[in-house]
């Protein structure tokens, strides 16, 4: 039976989605119901449970995290989706690609989609390395690969989008150059939003472009796809319409172009290609040269812990 708390009153209660017995709340919508599975005992022991009720119950704010918010509600989505979408025939169009398909067990998401973002992928913790399929054992090192841990595409773009927003709200990575602290600091109110944006797209490029060396280009390119999609589900699940999650997205499509096109441009100083475009866009108005050095730093450290997380979750 889940343990979970009231996200209204605090109160501990049996069952993420029933009725609160003190205050009477009962979550509905997709976001009062992914909240209330976060506040279960399926995400945190009891102590922090508890801590969390007393949180609540003084009417503090909890801290939910968007993106965990965002994959907890997607099984929720699907399900809303699937009632709203499918015609009389029980035919859809799938939830990620459009296409048509009739549907066997309450999908959302069509048979080819479904079997791209779940094939499985093993992961050599000793080279840094991610095969595709269920290998046994590292084809570089021979270590055992552990398989059970069942990695696939789906579970790394969760991976990745979790780690980004973990990373760019470590302020310590951030903060470690002077250079770029002063500079950030001359920004106006108008180029300072701007920048939190291009922070944030700036370190999911990073965080996904671990991928791009350590595991093959289709894991690399769905990855990113579906990455981005759950940040865009994650503006609408905060209340942006389809219109302006779509357009947010679009920022971040238009942003990884460049980023791509700077990798291009300086092939043999990946880096350097990022950290000239990074600074185009996080610091217009600055004299950039004076920033690249420091830029080719905080990216390559961006870089550095995404590749450490992801193979520290990854171990057996
Ligand atoms: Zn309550
Ligand atoms: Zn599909
Ligand atoms: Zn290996």
């Amino acid at each position: 039976m889940t343990i979970a708390v009231c996200i209204k009153c605090g109160q501990r209660k049996f069952g993420a989605f029933t009725l609160c017995e003190r205050c009477s709340f009962e979550p509905s919508n997709v976001l009062e119901l992914a909240k209330s599975i976060y506040l279960s005992d399926h995400n945190f022991p009891m102590d922090q449970l508890d801590a969390f009720a007393l949180t609540i119950a003084v009417g503090e704010p909890v801290e939910y995290d968007p993106i965990a918010l965002t994959i907890i509600s997607a099984p929720i989505s699907q399900e809303q989706y699937y009632e709203k979408s499918r015609d009389f025939s029980g035919q859809l169009p799938c939830m990620r690609c459009g296409v048509t398909f009739r549907a066997q067990d309450r999908d959302a998401i069509c048979p080819d989609c479904e079997q791209l973002l779940n094939c499985p992928i093993s992961m050599c913790n000793s080279c840094m390395l991610a095969f595709d399929g269920a290998v046994k054992f590292c084809s570089l090192c021979g270590q055992r690969i552990n398989t059970a841990g069942s990695v696939s595409p789906i579970v790394l773009a969760q991976t990745a989008a979790f780690h980004a927003r973990l990373l760019k709200s470590n302020q310590k990575i951030l903060s470690s150059s002077e250079k770029l602290n002063a500079a950030q600091n001359r920004l106006s109110a108008f180029d300072k939003e701007r920048f939190e944006l291009e922070l944030d797209i700036l370190v999911l490029y990073a965080t996904i472009l671990v991928l791009r060396d350590v595991a093959s280009s289709r894991t690399y390119e769905v990855v990113s796809r579906v990455a981005l999609q759950i940040f865009c589900d994650s503006f609408l699940l905060y209340g942006l319409s389809p219109a302006e999650s779509q357009a947010r997205i679009q920022r971040y499509v238009e942003s990884f172009d460049e980023y791509d096109k700077g990798l291009l441009e300086n092939a043999n100083q990946r880096m350097l290609g990022l950290a000239i475009i990074a600074g185009t866009k996080l610091f217009p108005h600055e004299d950039r040269p004076e920033l690249v050095f420091d830029l080719v730093i905080l990216i390559g450290a961006y870089i550095k812990y995404s590749k450490e997380l992801l193979f520290k979750k990854f171990e057996s």
